[in-house]
């Protein structure tokens, strides 16, 4: 009787070991399964606009959702936020699957689910909108900490500047080159922080070019189109941007948000090897590989910028 009872408390604890394992596998089933739409209901509906009888989310002559009934205050909520194009389309489910299976989510949004999704242009768009308000005020300081992080950035140029004036081991020529260098990287960092949008869509051009040509074969997606890989990176993109929002909101120091940015920005790993199908370390090295052209080519861009000013700024350089 005593090693029955044993026994059956055995097996329950080797059971009750097994669920997270149970648990987590059903959880990666679930990741990789495309979202279902529920069947549509039979129900007639009659169009309060239009007095048209038919079955359906939406009345076929008129377009009115058959959602609509009496104002509620979810109604009213829903109307409150399609004042900026948040009401329709999965807005919380797209969020939802961003963290938790955003590459298969972006792989079924490839595949055509492209109304079960927010739309990625417009999610950046809003994405950005957003971050600007908590850059600029919308934060729980209340501060511009935008306008705070180029002040420290104008004073560390001015220094830079101020100490390239008093280094005697400079020419004349030297300390006004290290003075323009200076500024320009202060100009340029405050045209990128103003048009942050633009900046971003720059980069995402710079990098998708090396990762399209590294993962156009991949086991998930094998014949995977440039346009296509764009939207992914966008959606990739408004992934780690939703996260860098976090340490603004918060008012982290400005060292630590860089750390959590660039924390972040790794995280892009996930979704790219869910989107894929290659495993990690497959992922990890076509990643860094195609940060490689991308860095070649910021990097010029930035020293012809510096160049430009330079050459501007000494015409009598080139005569
Ligand atoms: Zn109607």
């Amino acid at each position: 009787m005593l090693i029955k009872d044993k026994n059956k408390r055995f097996k329950r604890l080797r059971e009750l070991r097994k669920t997270p394992g149970k648990r987590y596998k059903r959880f990666r089933e679930w990741q990789k399964e495309p979202h279902h739409v529920k069947p549509m209901s039979p129900e007639e509906h009659v169009c309060p606009t239009c007095n048209k009888r038919y079955v359906g989310n939406y009345c076929p002559r008129c377009g009115q959702s058959s959602m609509i009934g009496r104002y509620s205050f979810k109604n009213a909520f829903l109307l409150f936020i399609d004042v900026w194009g948040l009401g329709n389309r999965g807005m919380f489910r797209t969020i939802r699957d961003f963290f938790l299976r955003p590459g298969y989510m972006i792989g079924d949004y490839l595949r055509g689910m492209q109304m079960a999704y927010f739309p990625p242009f417009k999610m950046l768009f809003l994405i950005c909108a957003l971050g600007l308000l908590v850059d600029t005020g919308m934060n729980i300081k209340g501060i511009n900490r935008f306008e705070l992080y180029m002040q420290q950035e104008k004073e560390s140029s001015e220094k830079r500047q101020a100490s390239a004036q008093t280094d005697n081991s400079l020419t004349v020529t030297g300390k006004e080159a290290s003075v323009i260098a200076s500024k320009t990287i202060y100009d340029i960092e405050n045209k990128a922080g103003e048009n942050n949008q633009l900046a971003v869509l720059i980069a995402l051009l710079l990098f998708s070019g090396p990762f399209y040509l590294l993962f156009r074969h991949c086991p998930a997606i094998p014949d995977l189109r440039f346009s296509e890989c764009f939207v992914a990176m966008v959606y990739i993109v408004n992934m780690v941007l939703i996260c860098t929002i976090i340490p603004s909101f918060f008012c982290f120091s400005f060292k630590a948000e860089a750390r959590f940015d660039m924390v972040a920005a790794l995280l892009a790993i996930i979704p790219i090897k869910q989107l894929s199908g290659y495993s990690y370390v497959g992922t990890v090295w076509r990643m860094i590989v195609a940060l490689i052209p991308f860095g070649l080519i910021a990097f010029f861009l930035y020293f012809s910028v510096a160049m430009f000013v330079f050459i501007s700024a000494h015409p009598e350089l080139l005569k």
